[in-house]
């Protein structure tokens, strides 16, 4: 069987380095927020570019205390991906404030800024967009518009770990980004971990509040704040981890090349791009095909482990059932959610079992088209 994600040998290949840092973590006597933390604050802060990082227990923390630093509440509307990972809009949600669904661009899957415009009221408050698959949006065009409108710009960038827009790494370009540390993603811990990072102070401190009960000074309580504070183990092996995300990109960057060389000929199936200004941090492989439940299953048949994300946009979840009952029309994300088939992806997936995955999806597309097509001719005779 092939993987969609070969976690355990991640694992395996820094194995010496991390019992190091549990042997540490044994010995510090700190267990939560300590050195650890801070050194891995300042070293990702570094990675990103961006004056300030804060270290939170999860990718949707993240969020959520981003868009609590700066003020955004019940009957505010921020602007998000149509296409996004739910993760994104629950924390608009969390807030209490609405979530403003704008279509991706069905090229690169990111939100698309020219339809930003039609999108705004008086209540906006933020453009919340996400690096989606591992490519950046283009920074510089939403910059643009939430300039023009005096909008805060946040970033989901829980998939982009590494990525490159216009020579500069993500993570230093908008007002707020924010960062998953999930077990799956490229910079991954193993457990629950995030980040903001940021080049404005106030709002940084603002979030160490925040995460922490409110609170600068112990037992002096100036928010009311939360508990969402990233531990020194899960710190600790971040670290190790940060020094590896260039080397294991460039695998998945190859991996990605080789799909590509292997697929781009194939008819029937839609390979992802790569725009001039962006490099892609290829957390997923991600192609649009036809009857794709069918041919994910026949690969799932053939021991190739393809996943789906994602096959239920949020506005068709039932978390959103009440808000959306009328199915707002958002034809773009429901057709990609229709087509979208993540291929295995990795910093350990082999070239050959690359090749073999490109080989079986060629074949299983061309199969099941054929198939329809039969299927098509034989009911139009019938008819
Ligand atoms: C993984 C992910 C999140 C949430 O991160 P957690 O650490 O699981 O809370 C948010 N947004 C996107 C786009 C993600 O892929």
């Amino acid at each position: 069987m092939i993987p969609p994600l070969d976690l355990r040998a991640a694992t395996d290949e820094l194995r010496e380095e991390l019992e190091e840092v549990f042997g540490r973590f044994l010995d510090s006597g700190r267990y939560v927020l300590g050195a650890e933390v801070s050194t891995f604050e300042s070293e990702y802060a570094a990675f990103c570019e961006a004056d300030h990082c804060v270290g939170v227990s999860s990718g949707l923390d993240a969020l959520h205390l981003a868009l609590r630093a700066i003020g955004v509440g019940p009957g505010d509307e921020v602007i998000v991906a149509s296409n996004t990972y739910i993760a994104t809009w629950l924390a608009v949600t969390h807030t209490g404030a609405t979530v403003i669904p704008v279509e991706p661009d069905p090229v690169t899957h990111n939100l698309d800024p020219s339809r930003i415009g039609q999108r705004l009221t008086a209540q906006t408050k933020a453009v919340l967009a996400t690096n989606l698959y591992g490519l950046p949006i283009d920074y510089d065009r939403i910059r643009q518009i939430t300039k023009a409108a005096g909008l805060w710009f946040l970033v989901d960038n829980a998939q982009a770990n590494g990525a490159v827009y216009r020579g500069q790494p993500v993570g230093g370009l908008a007002d707020l980004e924010c960062h998953s540390f999930y077990p799956t993603k490229n910079l991954g811990a193993l457990g629950e971990a995030g980040a903001v990072t940021t080049s404005d102070g106030a709002l940084a401190e603002r979030i160490q509040m925040l995460r922490n009960y409110g609170s600068r000074r112990r037992y002096h309580h100036e928010l009311a704040g939360f508990n969402c504070r990233l531990d020194e183990l899960q710190a600790g092996i971040l670290r190790v981890k940060l020094r590896f995300i260039e080397e294991w990109n460039v695998r998945r960057r190859r991996i990605a090349e080789l799909y590509r060389e292997q697929l781009q000929t194939a008819r029937n199936i839609i390979l992802p791009v790569e725009p001039a200004w962006g490099r892609s941090a290829w957390h997923l492989y991600v192609v649009r095909v036809p009857e794709r439940d069918r041919v994910c299953a026949a690969m799932e048949q053939q021991d190739v482990g393809c996943l789906v994300h994602y096959p239920t946009p949020p506005h068709r979840s039932e978390a959103y059932a009440d808000c959306f009952r009328h199915a707002e029309n958002l034809p773009i994300a429901d057709a990609l959610a229709d087509s979208v088939l993540s291929l295995p992806m990795g910093p350990h997936l082999s070239a050959a079992d690359a090749r073999t995955v490109a080989d079986k999806l060629r074949s299983t597309v061309d199969n099941i088209t054929q198939t329809l097509n039969h299927e098509n001719t034989r009911r139009q005779d019938a008819a």
